[in-house]
Order: C-alpha cells, then structure tokens, then sequence
C-alpha cells in the first residue's frame, strides 16, 4: 500500500502542473488510467495563450500564468512563441466587433489591415478585426514534461495504467483502489478533466454539472505558394472557426462545442467536412489534403470558469477541474491556488482575490 498526504487524479496538463507545484511541499502521487500522461484533452489542443480570449476570470488566470510561461530559465527557454491572435469579424459581426474592442481595450482594425495580416482570407469575408498581438503558441509537450521532471526531482510517484475505481474514506483521508494497487492519501485532487463528475461520484461528493465538449480540429496543406510562418491564428470573432500556422500546415476547426459523454472521443466525418467548408468560404481555396485529425474534450460547469477548491463537508476532496478551452495557458495559475489551498500558503493579491469565483461552492448547479 502506498501512503502518500496528497493523491492526484489524472495526469493532464491539471493534474501534471499541480503535482509539480505541491510537490515540494507534501509527498505526492499522480495517477494516470491511461499509459502516457497528456493523452486526452491535454494531448489535443490548439495550444494557445492569449489574455483576450474566454469569460473574464479566465482572461485573469491567463494573465496571472504569463509569467511562468514565459520564463526564459526553463530549460529549453521560454514556454511561448510569438503567434499573435487576430479575431476577425465578418459582414453582419459589427456589433460583436465594436463589444470585442470595447471589452479588451484592443483596438479595431479595418478590414485591410486584416488582409494584410492573414492574406489568405477573402476581402468579402472580412469587415474588421482585432488583433491581440501578446498571444503566443505554448510549447505543450516541454510544459507537460517539465512539469513530470519537477515532480520526480521533488520525489513525487507517477504511476501510469493507474485507474482510480474506487475511492472510500478512511481516517483522516481515503482509501484509493486502482488498477496498479491501492493508495492511501490525506487528499485526493481532481484533476480527472472530462471525467471530473464521475471521479466525485465514486468519492461520494457532490458532482458539479461538468459538461464535456467535443472539439475538433484537422491540419491541411494551405494552397503552393502561401508563406504562413509570420501570420497570426485566425479566429472568428464568434468562435466558429479558426486556423492557425503548425508546423508548415495550416491548423482549422470548426469550432465545435458538442456535448457527449466523456469518453476517447474521436473526429466525426461531419464536422471534418463542416472545417474544410468553412476554410472554402472564408479563404476560397478547398483544403488539397487533410494530413491528421482528432477531436478532444474541453469541459465545463454552467459558468464556463474553472473550478479549485472543496466542496462544503467534503474538505479533503480538492477540485482542479472545468478548465474549458484554456486548460493549457491558465495551468501555472491554477496549480499556484491549489497548491496555496492545500499547503496554507500564502497567494498573491490578484491570485487570492479569484478564491470565491473558483470555488466549487458557488456552482449552484450541483447536480446529484
Ligand atoms: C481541440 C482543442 C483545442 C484546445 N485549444 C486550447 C488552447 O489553444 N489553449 C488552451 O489553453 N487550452 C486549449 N484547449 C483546452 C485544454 O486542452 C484543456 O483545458 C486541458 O488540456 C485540460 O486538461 P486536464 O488535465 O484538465 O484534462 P485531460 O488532459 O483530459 O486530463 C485528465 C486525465 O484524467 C485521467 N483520468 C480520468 N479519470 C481517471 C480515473 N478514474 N483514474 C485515473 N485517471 C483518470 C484521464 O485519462 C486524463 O488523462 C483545447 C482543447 C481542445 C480539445
């Protein structure tokens, strides 16, 4: 049996940062049902961070974990990359265009200066934009490696092929069953993402209404003669759609929010042919070949802010869930109030200050 203060549930980018981060500070296990941490939503992202992008708790989050991110004393430098995110706005979006630059303080381009960034859009597709020129592509594989390295120089376990089936309370803590062994911990962290409700449930706390959205995104060849490598992601300023450069490829979902039961979900052939129709539109040119697609989940409770902390009565049971589509550049500043929450340490001002926002004790959702 191993006994360990803090167990955490599922080895995303969540559940992998927060580990790295409470780690020196109490003995921790991390615990993966799969093989390979980062194999769900944390493995099929966009990976984004902007601070003009989400509700605006989110934004904060994202402001709040810029600094980590851009850390040039990473090994391998900076987590971020210059990319830039231009949201752009087509006819019938003024209102939404004019609300954008009003709400981020970004100020509204013309629609040439939109074509001039992404060239490839057609002139009739485009009134205006806003160009957010602080986004960046984060280096998600080395965040989610240097993550499991700290946790391994602070002593910390992962353990892979590791399912939580079951959880009791004893004591002072609960008694994990997984399928690489029991484990004993004073506390359990719910990293477990798209599966957040259903790890609470086997705990006997309170789900919270998590929704899981599948997201899909494929990359194609853009047409010969294109030079990507200086343009930033394209996003309509609805979210319907966006594209990005990746690696020589263009990147472009449809933007979809369908709600399914967590599971491996995979790319449907419709929304496949909903993303290379609306790139058709938007650009005029059909995508030649699509080279790899997938969808993932990104999750949500009714307010669409992530979730940290503990329910009522249940105060050894520590939500770290409902990341939504900003699990990767909000993660620093999560695991930050996590680790805080769990160790008694002090928070930052504008990091304490979004306590009562994250808490899962304000989903007043909670459904049983
Ligand atoms: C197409 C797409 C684009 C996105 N783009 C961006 C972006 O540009 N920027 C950004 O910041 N975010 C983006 N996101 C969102 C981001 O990917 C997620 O918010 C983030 O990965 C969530 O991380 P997580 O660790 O909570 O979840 P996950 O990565 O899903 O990890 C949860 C883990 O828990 C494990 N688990 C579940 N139940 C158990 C159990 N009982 N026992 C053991 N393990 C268990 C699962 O196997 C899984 O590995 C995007 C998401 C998608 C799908």
């Amino acid at each position: 049996m191993l006994r360990v203060e803090v167990a955490i549930v599922g080895a995303g980018i969540a559940g992998a940062s927060g580990a790295a981060r409470i780690a020196p500070h109490r003995s921790v296990c991390l615990l993966e049902r799969e093989a390979q941490p980062g194999t769900h939503a944390s493995g099929r992202s966009a990976t984004m961070f902007a601070t003009a992008y989400g509700n605006r708790l989110v934004r904060r989050l994202a402001l709040a974990s810029n600094a980590f991110l851009a850390n040039s004393r990473h090994p391998g430098g900076s987590l971020l990359h210059p990319r830039g995110m231009l949201h752009v706005a087509s006819p019938g979006q003024e209102a939404l265009l004019a609300n954008f630059a009003a709400e981020t303080g970004l100020p509204p381009l013309a629609a040439d200066d939109v074509l001039a960034l992404v060239p490839i859009l057609r002139p009739q597709a485009v009134i205006g934009g806003v160009l957010d020129h602080a986004a960046a592509a984060i280096d998600d594989h080395r965040f989610l490696q240097l993550c499991l390295r700290s946790l391994k120089e602070s002593g910390g376990t992962l353990w892979c092929n590791a399912e939580v089936i079951g959880i009791e309370p004893v004591g002072d803590g609960y008694r994990l069953a997984t399928a690489a062994g029991p484990v004993e911990a004073g506390l359990v962290v719910n990293a477990a993402g798209a599966w957040a409700d259903e790890l609470a449930k086997r705990a006997g706390v309170p789900p919270l209404g998590l929704k899981a959205l599948r997201r899909t995104a494929v990359t194609v060849d853009p047409p010969p003669g294109w030079d990507l490598s200086g343009w930033p992601m394209a996003i309509d300023i609805a979210e319907t759609w966006y594209f990005k450069p990746e690696g020589g490829r263009l990147l472009l979902s449809p933007a979809d929010a369908t709600e399914v039961p967590p599971h491996d979900v995979q790319a449907e052939e419709w929304d496949v042919a909903v993303a290379a129709d609306r790139y058709a539109r938007l650009t005029g040119h059909e995508p030649r070949r699509i080279h790899h697609r997938w969808a993932g989940l990104r999750s949500f409770v009714p307010d669409h802010s992530p979730v940290v902390g503990c329910l009522p009565g249940h105060d050894r049971f520590l939500w770290l869930a409902g990341q939504g589509g900003a699990g990767f550049m909000t993660a620093p500043a999560l695991a930050e109030i996590a680790c805080a929450l769990i160790t008694d340490r002090e928070l930052p001002d504008e990091l304490r200050a979004m306590l009562a926002e994250l808490s899962p004790a304000r989903t007043a959702a909670v459904a049983s």
